[in-house]
């Protein structure tokens, strides 16, 4: 099962391969947005690990999943700032206040953070957002509990599948935030948001295994 201790282990995580991959993110969202994703996220991820050092050792896995919400909307800014400060804040629902996270739980947790930024954003599957990051591994992670899988291998499926869903975005055409002012030309580029979202849900699952 999944502690606080891994709640910190995957936002330290998170925010490395953020600061390792920002002029990556900052290029694609050039591309089809204003440059600063890449940024913003390092910027946030970084303040959300100095905001959970400073919880006390007794702290639930909500209470740090809160944490890093209040941190990232506070930080983040831009569109993203919301829509990640939502997921986070509304994967604390279903943990509630167990010490631990078990599998099923788990994916209530993913499912809940989908639906935070679904509820925010309204973004629709394909409509090139982070959507097409989350959706594909909520669906993922939800098909490897049925199949029997631990919580790690939950995440494992969860960050293959949103990894995929990044790729996928490539060859649509933006319908939410500001790449949909391209109309057309935004084809043929990767969503910032669904990049950034592979990164953090593929540093989740290094953080449990
Ligand atoms: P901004 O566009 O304000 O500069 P960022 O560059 O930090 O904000 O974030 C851009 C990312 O936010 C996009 O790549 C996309 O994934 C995501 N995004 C924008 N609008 C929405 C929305 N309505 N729903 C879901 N995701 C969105
Ligand atoms: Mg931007
Ligand atoms: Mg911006």
């Amino acid at each position: 099962a999944l502690d606080t201790n891994w709640v910190s282990s995957w936002i330290s995580a998170a925010a490395e391969a953020v600061t390792e991959h920002k002029g990556e993110l900052n290029t694609l969202d050039r591309e089809i947005g204003d440059g600063d994703h890449g940024e913003n996220m390092d910027r946030g991820l970084r303040a959300s690990v100095d905001a959970l050092a400073k919880l006390p050792g007794d702290a639930t896995p909500s209470a740090a999943l809160r944490s890093i919400a209040m941190t990232l909307i506070s930080t983040v800014g831009g569109a993203s700032g919301p829509l990640y400060g939502t997921a986070f804040l509304k994967a604390a629902e279903p943990v509630g206040d167990a010490e631990t996270i078990d599998a099923e739980t788990l994916v209530a947790l993913l499912a809940a953070a989908r639906d935070g930024i679904v509820s925010r954003g309204k973004a629709e599957p394909g409509d090139k957002t982070m959507i097409d990051a989350w959706t594909p591994a909520v669906e993922a992670a939800s098909a490897a509990l049925a199949a029997g899988a631990d919580p790690a291998a939950v995440l494992s499926a969860a960050a293959d599948a949103a990894e995929k869903g990044s790729d996928a975005t490539i060859p649509l055409v933006a319908r939410k935030g500001r790449a949909s002012y391209l109309g057309e030309r935004s084809a043929g580029h990767r969503d910032p948001g669904a990049q950034s979202t592979a990164l953090i849900l593929r540093a989740a699952a290094g953080a449990a295994g």
